[in-house]
């Protein structure tokens, strides 16, 4: 939500109290009118009494005539208007004397009467205009859109709030490079334009989800210190149809009214897909919205200095128009990050939280393979609340470690009781795993074994690279899918029976398996990949075909997943086998000790030969 849009409760209360107020008003008025005179007389019984001087006081307001007795009871009646009281007592035939001695006091109602007539002539249009503003505030408050739905919703952030620049982004020192220099087109436009150089109009920011492409638009703003305008693909289709078009239009006016500067299209694959792949025919939302995009772009007269980034996850998905020269050219890819590169994110995302002198942030970078940015912000995080629970003042490596557990394996759920039974399984499952792992010169190290609840699963064993790997051989895929199949085989030797406990391994297992087969050629059935090399199956585009292979290749794919799958298995059962009485003590400590760390799992092999681990 932009942040414009205040909390519409506290206006709203305001306004009943103010109507609330008027009605009390009204109502007094009306009441108070009708004062408390009891019971009527006729003018003739009034001069009859005024003539027997039974009359204590006489007070004409308007054209009523109060009258209070000697004895107290009070009366009233009426009179014309306009007409005097004198006059109507003296033609009635009053004495002129008894007339004199009448005590009459005549009230002043013109005055009051002014201020009566205002209110009551207000009222009702202070109550119609209240109502209105009422129903457009819960209008807007509703939908926002609804009162500017062509209007683009691009938040724009401008100098001097608090900037980004690429002192925050930690790593990615080849996109930093490349963008670098766009932050010289817009700065110095003219060393450029001087030499007869274009000026790039669209920047691609490739990388997966969490990398930090939305901080490096931003940083690239903040650098260049120019306005910002952020606005995310799925914002342009939302709530009304046909409307994304004409945001994009409104964007771009606004933008080289701005200029140099640079809008930042976050996620564009929500716009920019493939067009005529939708499933809703050719005149489909995203693809006008599309359309006006590259419109828009092409529109640029040579000089206007506005730059558009953007960015998505899934440039395989993209419409190829978008990616040509003079559109979004520039492919920037933001890499997942490296153990050098998660040091600096991590001395980023510390830099404002008091860390203890024994923190080695290498060690934490190095046992974090596979984390992204986002993920380490989420540790530093983490380890500080953690920090903050237990009273602490510096961030500790014990935080750290146990921020990185919560982070991979989801946080532990002590509160899961397992039954004796359900837990010996667990502790042999886990174990199984373990030893596997490690008796396979191509698994990765055991970190930790636990048999405490974590997630959805009853036990974890954590496997962790010394560094990080970027190819993947056939034979560690082999032995990956043997230290998976590690819990089943030592359910299955042990128990004699197999759990649901398993379920996931396998499922794991056997998408290696495949993919050994149909999309590495790592099978009998040679250099070849089946199916579309983006397996994802997107509605439209691949509907209804998605297998590009015949029947018989499907049977031989199945056959050869099997054989991979059943050699993994006789291999895994050998290890088992060979090492049950290992397994046997390991596990039944597991069970006391609940986890198990690396070294303290290492230091049961001292009498086992243990095969080196080959290096990559
Ligand atoms: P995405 O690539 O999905 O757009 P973001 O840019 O939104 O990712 O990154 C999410 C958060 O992760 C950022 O706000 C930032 O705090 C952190 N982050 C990601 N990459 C880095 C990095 N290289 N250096 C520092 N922080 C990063
Ligand atoms: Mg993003
Ligand atoms: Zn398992």
């Amino acid at each position: 939500m932009p942040a414009l849009q205040r909390p519409p409760k506290r206006r709203n209360t305001f306004i009943y109290l103010i109507i609330v107020a008027l009605i009390a008003a009204a109502l007094a008025m009306m009441f108070n009118s009708g004062q408390q005179a009891t019971t009527e007389i006729s003018l003739n019984t009034f001069v009859e009494k005024a003539q027997s001087g039974e009359i204590h006081k006489v007070e004409v307001s308007d054209n009523r005539i109060n009258i209070e007795l000697v004895d107290g009871s009070k009366l009233y009646t009426f009179k014309e208007v306009g007409s005097s009281i004198y006059e109507i007592l003296e033609k009635s035939g009053a004495d002129e004397d008894v007339i004199l001695a009448l005590p009459i006091t005549i009230v002043d109602t013109e005055s009051g009467k002014f201020w009566t007539d205002l209110l009551i002539g207000i009222v009702p249009f202070l109550l119609i205009i209240a109502f209105f503003v009422f129903m457009m505030r819960s209008a807007q408050s509703s939908n926002n859109q609804a009162m500017s739905f062509g209007k683009s919703k691009a938040k724009v952030y401008d100098k001097g709030k608090q900037k980004t620049t690429f002192d925050d982004v930690a790593g990615c020192e080849e996109a930093k490079d490349e963008l670098e220099e766009i932050v010289d087109f817009l700065k110095k436009p003219q060393k450029y334009t001087s030499i007869g150089a274009k000026i790039p109009k669209g920047v691609m920011l490739v990388g997966a989800p969490g990398t930090g492409k939305t901080l490096l638009a931003r940083a690239i703003a903040g650098e260049a210190d120019v306005p910002f305008f952020s606005i995310s693909g799925s914002e342009f289709v939302e709530m009304f149809v046909g409307v994304g078009a004409s945001r994009v239009r409104d964007l771009f006016t606004r933008a080289k009214r701005n200029a140099p500067c640079i809008i930042f299209v976050d996620e564009i694959d929500a716009v920019g897909r493939h067009r005529g792949a939708g499933m809703g025919g050719g005149h489909d939302e995203r693809e006008q919205t599309l359309n006006q995009i590259l419109t828009e772009m092409d529109g640029f007269e040579t000089g206007t200095n506005v730059i558009v980034i953007a960015a998505t996850n899934r440039p395989d998905i993209l419409d190829p128009a978008l990616l040509r020269p003079g559109r979004f050219d520039r492919r920037v890819v933001v890499d997942m990050p490296d153990s050098k590169a998660r040091e600096g994110i991590l001395k980023v995302h510390t830099r404002n939280k008091p860390l203890a002198k024994t923190v080695n942030l290498d060690k934490i970078a190095r046992s974090t393979p596979g984390f992204t940015g986002a993920d380490i912000e989420n540790l530093a995080n983490e380890a500080a609340i953690l920090t903050a629970k237990h009273n602490k003042k510096t961030i500790g490596m014990k935080e750290l470690e146990k921020s990185i557990e919560k982070v991979v394996m989801g946080p532990e759920r002590k509160s899961r009781v397992l039954s004796k039974k359900e837990k010996k399984i667990t502790a042999y499952h886990e174990i199984g795993h373990a030893v596997v792992g490690h008796m396979l010169p191509n698994c990765d190290p055991v970190h930790k074994v636990s048999v405490i609840s974590r997630g959805m699963a009853l036990g974890v064993t954590w496997f962790l690279p010394e560094e990080d790997k970027h190819l993947t051989s056939k034979s560690k895929f082999e032995d990956e899918i043997c230290s998976l199949l590690g819990g089943y085989t030592s359910e299955q030797v042990f128990f004699g029976e197999m759990t649901t406990g398993a379920s996931n391994d396998l499922q794991r297992a056997t998408k290696l398996a495949h993919n050994m087969v149909t999309k590495f050629g790592m099978s009998d059935l040679g250099p070849i990949i089946f199916g579309n090399p983006n397996d994802e199956v997107f509605l439209g585009k691949d509907f209804g075909h998605v297998k590009n292979y015949s029947e018989e290749s499907a049977s031989k794919i199945d056959l050869l997943v099997k054989r991979i799958l059943d050699k993994s298995h006789k291999r895994t059962e050998e290890i088992i086998k060979k090492n049950k009485k290992l397994i046997d003590t390991i596990a039944t400590d597991l069970i006391k000790k609940e986890t198990l760390t690396g070294e303290e799992f290492k230091k049961y092999f001292k009498n086992t030969k243990v095969p080196k681990k080959t290096k990559t």
